[in-house]
């Protein structure tokens, strides 16, 4: 252990906090300084468990005053595993659960500690909803703060498009507020910048009407997924925004609604979402549905929730995660060659490979208006791998490098910066392209300029001459 803190000193600032302060020893560090990637093997000197926007600014207080490496936590979803350092302190956002829906003025304000799970169930309530990720457990401050791509952004945009206002506790620890009329520049900022600013402790939200949705998954013999790519993407060149879709490679043995049938290989598969009038969608998804024909049609009329949650299986907590991402511009039938080729080597039963289709709503913000950056790209594809022997995990990241690298061609050069885990600062570079860089690193400088929040994918203040 690095960090030796007094034990009057740990007492003084236990004390002040509505929250809670874990060390090592003490019963629940272990679960609590876990994270969702089971790479992820970190030794924090203190979580402090935060209960307030108060609890916040005593721990950034206390952990600037001590000189602690600081990583801020909320949903813990994070692959790269920023949100838990050695011996450091976790800021720890989890308990901060409050959430106030106005049905009337169809927005939200949510505290930084929900999960898009509990988020969603409230908005529901009122028959209303945000885009949110696509896995019930991920935070919705990490998302958010990233961009947010999601089951509605073809129709409302990505998350940060539909954020209102936030409250955010800076470096220094003030707690300022952010909207398109309060220093609009750091909204701007955040916007996409990630944690790089300060930490969120409160997200106002628009929200829309919506559900119940006609969503599903449809799925197909692997031995066609060259073919059902193919068709793929001449379906989705003409799809409207109320239909979202996501194409999946993943194997049969870890897909529920396939247990039943012979055989545990791969499949094919398509994930969507359609949030307009159910007759119309059903025509509009027919085609997908004929397709093969699919060996299973899991599409049909279901509350908005139970979509959001329908993926969950393939996501289970502590696995080993490695990920490799990237925007692509176009599937070419070479391209499609050679996604089908690698994701046949794939090394892992538990590993998928996704193409997140965009556009809609998502190109239809500027591209300067936010930091979340290249709207313009057709799709994101993210190598999802993931095993749990933690014997010779090489292979399976070899795997992903290589399938990365082979797909580059027919990348933009942009990354997602949430799907990013420690690629060095070239990629965070191409998460924003150059001059949206110099830009965050200017506004890096002007909020944090002593880079008190580095444990994330870290913009540079401009002033350390690093541009
Ligand atoms: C299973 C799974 C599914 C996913 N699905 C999607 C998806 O559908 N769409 C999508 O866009 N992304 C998705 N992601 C990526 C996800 O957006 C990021 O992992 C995101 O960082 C998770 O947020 P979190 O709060 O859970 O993470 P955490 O690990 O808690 O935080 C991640 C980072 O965000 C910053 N941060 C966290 N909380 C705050 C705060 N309150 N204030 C300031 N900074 C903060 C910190 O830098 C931290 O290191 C998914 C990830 C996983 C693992």
């Amino acid at each position: 252990m690095g960090t030796i803190l007094a034990h009057n000193i740990v007492r003084a600032f236990r004390e002040t906090l509505h929250g809670a302060v874990v060390l090592p020893g003490d019963e629940g560090y272990d679960t609590g300084r876990r994270v969702w990637n089971g790479m992820i093997d970190r030794r924090p000197a203190m979580i402090a468990y935060c209960g307030d926007a108060g609890d916040v600014i005593r721990a950034v207080d206390f952990a600037r005053t001590h000189g602690l490496l600081t990583a801020v936590r909320s949903g813990g979803h994070n692959v790269a595993g920023n949100s838990v350092c050695d011996n450091g302190i976790v800021i720890d956002l989890s308990r901060m659960k409050r959430i106030d829906v106005n049905a009337a003025s169809r927005s939200a304000r949510a505290g930084a500690g929900l999960t898009w799970g509990e988020f969603d169930r409230e908005t529901q309530k009122s028959g209303l909803a945000t885009t949110g990720g696509i896995v019930s457990r991920t935070g919705i401050a990490g998302l958010t703060l990233g961009g947010g791509i999601g089951w509605l952004m073809r129709k409302f945009g990505v998350t940060c498009d539909n954020l209102l206002s936030i409250k955010i506790v800076t470096a220094e620890g003030r707690l300022l507020a952010a909207s398109s009329d309060e220093n609009p520049d750091l909204f701007w900022g955040i916007r996409g910048g990630g944690g790089n600013f300060g930490i969120v402790t409160e997200f106002g939200y628009r929200l829309h009407r919506v559900g119940p949705v006609l969503a599903g998954t449809v799925y197909y013999p692997a031995a066609r997924t060259r073919e059902v790519l193919r068709f793929y993407r001449d379906y989705i060149a003409g799809i409207p925004d109320e239909l979202t879709t996501m194409f999946v490679y993943m194997s049969a043995s870890r897909t529920p609604a396939l247990f039943r049938l012979p055989g545990d290989g791969p499949v094919a598969a398509v994930h969507v979402c359609y949030t307009g009038d159910a007759q119309r969608g059903e025509k509009l998804l027919k085609p997908l549905r004929e397709f093969g024909p699919p060996i299973e049609d899991g599409v049909r009329v279901m509350p908005y929730v139970e979509l959001q949650s329908m993926l969950d299986p393939g996501a289970p907590p502590y696995v080993r995660n490695y990920w490799k991402s990237s925007y692509l511009k176009y599937l070419s039938d070479e391209a499609i060659d050679v996604l089908v080729a690698c994701s046949e080597a794939m090394t892992s039963p538990l590993s998928q490979v996704h193409l997140q289709h965009l556009g809609g709503a998502v190109q239809s913000v500027g591209e300067d208006d936010a930091a979340f950056s290249h709207r313009d790209a057709l799709c994101a594809l993210n190598i999802v791998t993931k095993w749990e022997d933690p014997r010779d995990p090489e292979k399976h990241i070899q795997w992903t490098r290589d399938f990365e690298a082979a797909m580059r061609p027919f990348s933009t050069g942009g990354v997602y910066v949430n799907f990013l885990g420690e690629e060095g600062e070239d990629r965070v570079r191409a998460a924003y392209g150059p001059e949206k860089y110099v830009r965050l690193a200017a506004l890096k400088k002007k909020y944090d300029p002593t880079n008190f929040f580095l444990m994330n994918q870290n913009i540079k203040p401009a002033a350390a001459g690093i541009l």
